[in-house]
């Protein structure tokens, strides 16, 4: 379920259009893909990752009232937040494991390499 962005009713995710007020919520021709729209006057690139980043070149940005490839940078923060906090240690471990043994590791893949063409070779 999700919300629609002028009206605000619930409504399902793979609803084309608003049940209740019409509004478009899916790209014209792909009903698949979400359009993004902006709520008032604030265009959607002012909370946008790709904005942020600087990586995105659509000709609309930075006014866009409607877009496919939003991407709201506050919602992925609060999902960074929300991730259990073992995660980016174990990133970080393999990390420092990885700057500390570039030769075990990769003596490491040369060996499972080979395990795995010894397997192929003798089917
Ligand atoms: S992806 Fe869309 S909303 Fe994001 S910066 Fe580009 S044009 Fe703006
Ligand atoms: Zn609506």
């Amino acid at each position: 379920m999700q919300n629609c962005p002028k009206c605000h009713q619930s409504v399902s995710s793979s609803a084309v259009t608003c049940p209740y007020c019409r509004t478009v919520l899916k790209a014209y021709g792909h009903p698949g893909i979400t359009l993004h729209r902006a709520v008032g006057d604030t265009p959607l690139c002012e909370s946008c990752t790709y904005h942020a980043d600087d990586t995105c070149n659509f000709p609309q940005r930075p006014d866009a009232q409607e877009c496919t490839l939003y991407d709201n940078m506050n919602q992925r923060q609060s999902d960074r937040e929300a991730l259990p906090s073992t995660s980016p240690n174990l990133i970080h471990a393999l990390r420092l494991c990885w700057q500390q043994n570039p030769t075990l590791l990769g003596l490491l893949g040369l060996a499972v390499v080979s395990v795995m063409l010894t397997l192929i070779a003798s089917k």
